[in-house]
């Protein structure tokens, strides 16, 4: 495991470490959405016989797609997550970055890639005022904590997996906590505003129509 990366891993479940008391009272029971990983992150996973997708050679999912005819549906928005039964994660040690970040992620906004709160998660509805602002002082903090190629990484990793993702109808509520670029180029001191999405990034979508993508299941090519 990169070492950077493991930081990273170790400063959320920090962050997070009195988040169990409001999990306990979510109702939501399902994780889902696009599971992606770092590379690294998809080997580890492998060696433990996690399904891993990988599409056009170079992005890698945790495998909770639809399959029809052997042919990986990902234009299904946001599938359960195959890891989690009874309402808990069933690799929570090894859990990777977009998993041990939540509700705080990324988003493609106004041609930049962020780092937001969701705000469908009760954690975030709760922080709120000082709390809030000194909370993203933190994310700041942590990712300033490890070198600019790793984020520069995640960046566009992140891009290359929205490029492909679909998005459900309905609201999309997050507030922005500072753009990938700001991070590198100012250490994430930028005007924080409220961002309010609805409805799917139409033109990315017109995008993915007419390209072509190639959906192979890593797991089931490597096994054979
Ligand atoms: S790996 Fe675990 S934490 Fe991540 S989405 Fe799946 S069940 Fe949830």
């Amino acid at each position: 495991m990169n070492e950077h990366l493991d930081k990273l891993y170790r400063e959320f479940d920090q962050l997070y470490r009195d988040i169990g008391i409001i999990c306990a009272g979510c109702k939501d029971y399902e994780c889902e959405g696009y599971v992606w990983l770092l590379a690294e992150e998809a080997e580890t996973l492998y060696n433990q016989n996690i399904p891993i997708v990988e599409i056009n050679e170079d992005m890698h999912f945790v495998h909770s797609f639809e399959e029809v005819d052997g042919r990986i549906l990902i234009d299904k928005p946001k599938p359960p997550c195959i890891l989690r039964a009874n309402g808990l994660c069933t690799i929570y040690g090894i859990r990777p970055l977009v998993c041990r970040m939540y509700p705080v992620g990324f988003e493609y906004d106004d041609g930049l890639v962020r780092l937001v709160l969701h705000e469908d998660c009760q954690f975030a509805r709760e922080l709120q005022g000082e709390d809030r602002r000194s909370f993203f002082q933190a994310v700041i903090g942590i990712f300033q904590s490890v070198p600019q190629e790793l984020i520069r990484r995640l960046n566009d990793e992140y891009a290359k997996v929205y490029g492909i993702s679909i998005f459900p109808e309905g609201p999309n509520l997050f507030e922005a906590i500072a753009s990938i670029d700001s991070l590198l180029t100012k250490g994430g001191d930028e005007h924080v505003k409220v961002q309010t999405c609805t409805g799917l990034h139409q033109g990315d979508q017109d995008h993915r129509q007419g390209e072509e993508v190639d959906r192979r299941d890593r797991s089931s090519s490597l096994k054979s």
